[in-house]
């Protein structure tokens, strides 16, 4: 019996997986993790969440203050915006933003990039190359 290692077990292993189990194993935004305090909505895990999002969490901060339009800060890796939001308000926002700003709408994967350029904002895909026009915000 030939004794593999890891990497070739590995990708053996892959290889026998359908790619649709591949993909959403890998990326799996997690649910908003906040809570209420006085007049302010903290989100924990909103660094979290932008890492898997790949995303700077300034821009995704920024896109979702926007939506809940009041003002939103950072403190440490805590999401804080001005007002009382339910958890349901913000896993919308954050699935709505991953959907319009993260995921290609050719291929549905999720490892892409925003570029800017001049006035206009592209979501351009890592995976199958498409170069799709978004709305700046
Ligand atoms: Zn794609």
């Amino acid at each position: 019996m030939d004794l593999l290692d890891y990497p070739t077990l590995l990708k053996r292993l892959r290889e026998g997986l359908p790619q649709e189990i591949l993909e959403s194993s890998r990326f799996k935004v997690p649910k908003v993790d906040s809570f209420i305090e006085g007049n302010r909505t903290f989100i924990k895990n909103f660094r979290e969440i932008c890492d898997i999002l790949a995303r700077p969490e300034a821009s995704v901060l920024k896109y979702i203050a926007r939506e809940l339009a009041t003002a939103g800060s950072m403190e440490g890796s805590t999401a804080v915006f001005q007002g009382k939001f339910t958890r349901d308000v913000l896993d919308n926002l954050v699935e709505r933003y991953t959907q319009l700003y993260v995921i290609c709408p050719i291929c549905k994967r999720p490892d892409s990039e925003i570029i800017k350029q001049d006035r206009y904002q592209f979501l351009v895909c890592k995976a199958c190359g498409a170069r799709t026009p978004v709305k700046p915000y």
